[in-house]
Order: structure tokens, then sequence, then C-alpha cells
């Protein structure tokens, strides 16, 4: 039987690939971050899950930037923060955890696991990392958004919590669709969605062209989403999204044809247990 709660909408506004280049439409600055995160709240979104780019637009772990965005952003709406912790490469420990220990966000990314991004490098979060990690989140009062993008990263996640590391109930994103992960099929998403503890939440990244299939999916099964430039920067086929409220635009549509209520920030944190 499929309970159907309200439906939190996350959005991603930037990440750490897409660029003017891409698209002249990712925000970039804090200011241009700060404005596409209210656009979307206005639209519908309960979360935003931030990145930041250093001046030349390449990701960064600047804690600068991550404090003029969460500010600017605190100023205008309730919208639930969640700050990544892998927004640069060759960052240390210490200056990715730093935003959530001085912002307090709700959320934080924790990336149960390493990974080949095949076009680039390694994804690495070690076993003592993962461990650190979840350690100063306890210790902060922020809740781990499980970013799993392959099944055993449910099995390291898992192994941490029985640690005592993680409190339940736990919060699961699935990214399917990465260079590297697990590949972006209904059955996958079944599969990650079957192999989580009972009681827990859960919400879906799809990359690139699979992003709206694997979030109508998710719609469907209970789950939540995640949209935004972070993982696609086309509305449809051919044609770029001009802003991330687009994208919550259309998921905000359909779940209402469906019959399934949008959560608000409110009500997300009562369905996360915030
Ligand atoms: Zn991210």
């Amino acid at each position: 039987m499929i309970y159907l709660e309200k439906l939190i909408i996350t959005v991603a506004p930037t990440g750490a690939w897409p660029t003017k280049k891409d698209s002249e439409h990712v925000p970039i600055t804090p200011e241009e971050i700060a404005d596409e995160v209210y656009r979307s709240w206005q639209a519908g979104a309960a979360i935003a899950h931030i990145h930041v780019r250093d001046e030349q637009g390449n990701p960064a772990m600047t804690f600068e930037n991550f404090e003029q965005a969460v500010t600017l952003i605190r100023e205008r709406c309730d919208i639930i923060i969640n700050l990544t912790t892998s927004g640069g490469l060759d960052v240390s420990d210490e200056d990715r955890m730093k935003p959530f220990v001085k912002l307090k966000p709700d959320l934080a990314s924790f990336d149960a696991g390493s990974m080949n991004w095949m076009h680039t490098t390694v994804f690495l979060n070690t076993p003592p990392f993962l461990e650190k990690l979840a350690t100063k989140m306890q210790e902060n009062g922020v809740k781990p958004e499980i970013e799993v993008f392959d099944t055993g990263m449910i099995y390291n996640s898992m192994y941490i919590a029985a640690k005592g590391l993680i409190d339940q109930p736990f919060h699961f994103q699935f990214v399917l669709g990465a260079p590297g992960g697990i590949t972006a099929t209904h059955k996958n998403l079944l599969h990650l969605a079957e192999s989580i503890p009972t009681g827990s939440t859960w919400s879906v990244v799809g990359i690139g062209k699979s992003q709206m299939a694997m979030a109508f999916t998710a719609l469907t099964m209970g789950g939540h989403v995640r949209v935004g430039m972070e993982d696609n920067i086309y509305l449809k086929k051919g044609l770029l999204a001009k802003s991330n409220a687009e994208f919550v635009d259309k998921i905000v549509k359909v779940s209402n044809e469906f019959g399934r209520d949008i959560a608000s920030p409110k009500e997300a944190r009562d369905i996360l247990s915030l």
C-alpha cells in the first residue's frame, strides 16, 4: 500500500558542473543563487540544496560565499536549507564541513561512499571521512541527507548509523544517472526504495534527461523529488530552462493533477522530523 504524503520538492539551483557556457541561466554568484532559490520557493520548493562557486565560476567550498547566499535566502523566505559537503575538488575535510558547522542548516549532504566520476575524477568519501562527517553533523544538530549514487552506499550509511552516528528516521537522496553511478531506470529506483530501512524518507535525483522521468516515477511511488540546474539544465529536449523555478512549476502542475499536494517548508519539516 502506497502512502502518498505531501510531496517535498528540493531545488538544487547550482551544482559543480554547469557553467555560464552551458547555460547563461545557471546562477553562479551568491546573489544569483539566492534569487533563484527565492523564485523556486515561490513556485513551491520546500528545500534548497546549495553549492557555491568561486569568482571564476568553478566549484568551490568558499565559506564566505555560502554565508552570503544563506543570509540572503534566510532574509527572504523560510525554505529549508541543505548545504553540500562536496562542492569542490581537493578541498580539506575541515573546509567541506565548515559551512554546515558555522551556518547550522537543517540538512547537509552526506555522500555515502566513493565513486568514479567517469568524465573527470574520483569522488572521494573514505570511511574515516564519513565517520567524521556523521559525527560533526550529529554534534551540530544537522540532519544528513544520505546521498546514494549506488546501492552499496546504503550499506555504507547504515554501517555508520549502527555506530550511533546517524539518527533515525533516515532521509535518503537517490542519485540515478550520474556518470559512474547507478543508471536511471525504474527498476533501479524501485530497488533502491525497497533497500532502505522502513520508516525512512527518500527523494530522487535523475541526472540530465532522466530528471523528469525519475521525478514523476517518485511522485507516484510516494517518494520526494529534487530538480534544478545542478542536475539538468534542459526543461525539455533542446530548450534550456530560464530559471530553476520552471522545473519546480512543472512538478507542482503534474503533482496537483495527479492528486498529491505539495509540502510547504513547515510541512516538510514535520515529514522529515527536523
Ligand atoms: Zn549537490
